[in-house]
């Protein structure tokens, strides 16, 4: 049994250079830099519900409700510009998700649009990639401090020739969530396999902003290193194809899906 359900935590407005780093000339440009803020776009910010087997799972935490009262407190300036945060009344994960089970808490990585909601959550294991906590305490500027304080544990990967980057880790032991490693956009991205006997669907968060990343190869903004992220597009693009695959979910797709 495997059924996904999109929680759809509000919305960003970010440039365009954010699903798409061809709409402007420099790489910083996502960061919304010297451009005029009515020209931003408004994307959604989702995050996953999950039953796979016997657990429910939660995939990234979208937007905090401190969103909605303190923005600035929350986020810090910097990252309220560059990727502002609309929330209406009742849209947090923890408002949408009240009264249900959540086993574990999964990061794809650790942007504020994904960590934020972490904070409505309380003593919920939460699961993240070393790599990434490591890469966030390199770049504050990026992360802001909203990585901090969380107690998380690391996901043990280890080496596998099937996975799009050489490491793997099944996370419950069980064959139901495999966890990939996938130094894209940012160097401890998580792409999550769900999987229910031979039927499986992928959980991106931003490896591929939206089906057009892999379907029409436009390459997002924020780039850890834009090699592996077209080598992560291309693998996309095949496992999309295969019969098993139930559907790709990326965290800021206008798409509108859900596995049932
Ligand atoms: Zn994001």
């Amino acid at each position: 049994m495997m059924h996904i359900q999109t929680i759809q935590t509000g919305s960003t407005l970010v440039s365009s250079a954010v699903p798409n780093r061809a709409t402007h000339r420099f790489s910083f440009a996502y960061t919304g830099l010297f451009q005029r803020r009515k020209n931003r776009i408004e994307v959604p910010v989702k995050c996953f519900y999950v039953t796979v087997g016997n657990h429910h799972l939660l995939v990234d935490t979208g937007w905090s409700n401190l969103n909605r009262t303190k923005p600035f407190k929350h986020l810090g300036f910097g990252l309220w510009f560059a990727s502002e945060p609309v929330l209406p009344e009742g849209e947090a994960a923890c408002e949408q998700l009240a009264g249900k089970p959540i086993d574990a808490i999964l990061m794809t990585h650790l942007d504020c649009d994904h960590i934020s909601g972490l904070f409505d959550f309380h003593d919920i294991d939460t699961y993240t990639s070393a790599e990434e906590i490591a890469f966030a305490k390199r770049n504050r500027l990026r992360y802001g401090g909203l990585d901090k304080g969380h107690t998380v544990r690391t996901i043990p990967f280890v080496a596998d020739e099937a996975a799009p980057f050489g490491k793997s880790c099944d996370l419950f032991g069980d064959g139901t969530v495999i966890a990939y490693l996938t130094p894209t956009h940012s160097a401890g991205s998580v792409i999550y396999k769900i999987q229910d006997g031979d039927r499986f669907a992928l959980i991106v968060g931003d490896n591929g902003y939206n089906h057009a990343s892999w379907q029409q190869g436009l390459l997002p903004g924020p780039l850890y290193d834009a090699d592996n992220m077209r080598k992560c597009l291309a693998w996309l693009k095949e496992q999309e194809q295969q019969p098993a695959c139930l559907g790709i979910f990326c965290a800021h797709d206008p798409q509108e899906m859900d596995v049932i």
